[in-house]
């Protein structure tokens, strides 16, 4: 009997990379794939991504991988590389690098390659995280059109901040302040992430790189992957180890953190943070048994979690699977009781739990 387990849907998956092409049927797609393609499996899931463009990564170790596992697209890694070393790696699996730094460009220009990088330059049009400011922009253009070690198509990019609050009027700032830097110069743009493929169809440029859509979750704050006609890919779930009837007033798990005031049953599901479920989610988050919803009580333990199913409930046995979310308990939902957002969720999903790949 397999305890917590992933289910992948894979054509979800290939329905929310159609619904990206339908949100940007003019762009070209780079899938983001970084952090084990968000705890999907990044071999798996690129596999299954035919339609897309290139993909996207943040580190070299993830690019490697992919390469590994038999994967030939363009591989662009969003935080470029980190010193002159790395070079011959990028040049070796086609790899493609952000260049969003001094020393990034030095390294490049100083290196003696055998052939050049494609780039794409990063400009911080506002995210203060990473890239150049607009008035470095012109000078590293040239430099990287001079230097042989830089393909002369040198791609431009730059990354929004608030994209998923339609309200906030940051991101038509940062489109504005985009366009007319690179206005004129006829070079790959690529501006949106997922909330940005969403929500500012203006930032769609050339290229759109979505991630967390892809997987079928909103990235738009207060709404959840379906009402952006997204499937969610995974299901996560595990089954009930245990049911016991617990009388009133006794404190329940680690901490004694939970009673109930009247006596009640608990099914004891094998989940826990060992598997990536987080530790705060609060009592009441829901997960599924059956067809109903029950809430989580108690303190969220390394392999198992308490859930109050009430003393009535009689058809509730050991053996049970239970759905702690998926397509009918959206990820967002249960972010919004762990305080926190479905993209930690979803990437920290850990080596134990299983992966069951459904066509
Ligand atoms: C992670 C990342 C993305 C994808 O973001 P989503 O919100 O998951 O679509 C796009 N661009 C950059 C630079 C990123 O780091």
């Amino acid at each position: 009997m397999r305890l917590a387990t992933a289910e992948i849907n894979l054509a979800a998956l290939a329905h929310n990379l159609a619904q990206v092409k339908g949100f940007a049927p003019n762009s070209k797609v780079m899938a983001v794939l970084k952090a084990n393609a968000y705890g999907h499996g990044l071999v798996t899931i690129a596999q299954h991504l035919n339609n897309a463009d290139a993909f996207a990564v943040a580190r070299i170790d993830e690019g490697l991988a992919l390469r590994a596992g038999g994967l030939t697209k363009p591989i662009v890694l969003l935080e470029g590389f980190f010193n002159k070393a790395d070079l011959p790696i990028l040049l070796a699996n086609n790899f493609q690098t952000i260049i969003h730094d001094e020393y990034q460009l030095a390294a490049l220009e100083k290196a003696k390659l055998d052939a050049p990088i494609t780039c794409w330059l990063k400009v911080n049009t506002g995210m203060h995280r990473l890239g150049i400011a607009p008035e470095q922009f012109e000078a590293f253009y040239s430099r990287l059109q001079k230097t042989p070690n830089a393909k002369n198509t040198v791609n431009l990019m730059t990354h929004f901040s608030c994209a998923d609050d339609i309200d906030n009027a940051k991101t038509v700032q940062q489109i504005t302040l985009f366009d007319n830097l690179v206005n004129g110069i006829d070079q790959a743009h690529c501006l949106s992430n997922s909330a940005g493929i969403i929500a500012w169809p203006s930032g769609h440029g050339d290229w759109v790189r979505p991630g967390l859509m892809l997987y079928g979750v909103s990235p738009m704050a207060n709404s959840i992957g379906q009402q952006h006609k997204l499937k969610p890919v995974m299901r996560l779930t595990t089954r009930v180890i245990a049911v016991r009837d617990v009388p009133a007033n006794e404190a329940v798990g680690y901490g004694g953190r939970w009673k109930s005031d009247k006596p009640t049953k608990l099914a004891v599901v094998a989940m826990g943070y060992g598997d990536g479920y987080p530790r705060h989610a609060k009592e009441g988050t829901p997960v599924i048994i059956g067809k109903q919803r029950y809430g989580i009580v108690g303190s969220v333990a390394m392999d198992m979690i308490s859930v109050d199913i009430g003393a009535n409930e009689h058809n509730i046995k050991v053996g049970d699977r239970v759905t702690m979310w998926g397509p009918d308990l959206p990820v967002e939902e249960i972010a919004l009781c762990a305080g926190t957002i479905p993209y930690e969720l979803l990437c920290n999903i850990t080596p134990r739990v299983s992966y069951e790949y459904q066509r």
